[in-house]
């Protein structure tokens, strides 16, 4: 798990919400303002450049805080500083060489990190509900030593799981809170494009 996996993490979750970018926005017009799939589509075009032109990113902790710093710089609205705050604080905690362990750590350092900026916690209806659920799903299988594969899938399952189950809740946070009890009976479309992620993570390390 070194850097060239962690380029290719991000190259396959540009492809992944390129992909779903009209499914994202419409989530995201149900219960936002239907920016959500252009916001991230654009921020990872510019992150898959950042990671390009930067002669500094040679591992997997600077492509992490790389991904990260251009995500907070160049992503308009809520998500951009989630998700920013997420692969730098990922960075930040990794150490190489890296291991699903200490992958699995730095994770849920990131996670932790998405909980604080933005004060949510599970159940608020927000990408949490998918990064959470993927942390745990990690930490479980690194105590039951399994393999990075199955360790990755299992996160990917959690996440993508963590996401529909945000349909029957009310938002509590970000712009969706502003509709209370209408916002219930929608996927959150942060927690969709998190388990975009954890796909994108499982099918490249897989
Ligand atoms: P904006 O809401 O500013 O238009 P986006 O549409 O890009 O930003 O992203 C919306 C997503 O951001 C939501 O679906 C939710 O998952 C996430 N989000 C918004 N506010 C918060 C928050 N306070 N904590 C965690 N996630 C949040
Ligand atoms: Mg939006």
């Amino acid at each position: 798990m070194e850097a060239d996996l962690f380029v290719a993490w991000f190259e396959e979750a540009a492809r992944l919400v390129r992909e779903n970018r009209d499914r994202l926005t419409r989530l995201d017009a149900a219960i936002g303002d239907a920016d959500h799939g252009t916001n991230l589509d654009r921020g990872l075009s510019e992150v898959l450049k950042a990671l390009a032109e930067s002669a500094a990113v040679e591992s997997a902790p600077e492509v992490l805080i790389t991904a990260g710093a251009t995500l907070i710089r160049r992503v308009g609205g809520a998500s951009g500083p989630l998700y920013g705050s997420l692969f730098r604080q990922m960075g930040k905690a990794l150490e190489s060489p890296v291991t699903l362990a200490r992958f699995a750590g730095a994770f849920e350092e990131g996670v932790v990190a998405v909980e604080r900026l933005g004060k949510a916690s599970l159940g608020d209806k927000t990408m949490v509900d998918a990064l959470a659920p993927a942390s745990r799903a990690l930490a479980l299988a690194v105590r039951d030593g399994a393999e990075v594969g199955v360790a990755l899938d299992q996160a990917a399952r959690a996440a993508g799981e963590g996401a529909k189950a945000t349909i029957p809740l009310q938002a509590r946070k970000g712009r969706a809170s502003y509709l209370g009890e209408r916002s219930i009976g929608h996927e959150d479309p942060g927690a969709a494009s998190a388990a975009l992620f954890l796909a994108a993570l499982a099918s490249v390390a897989g």
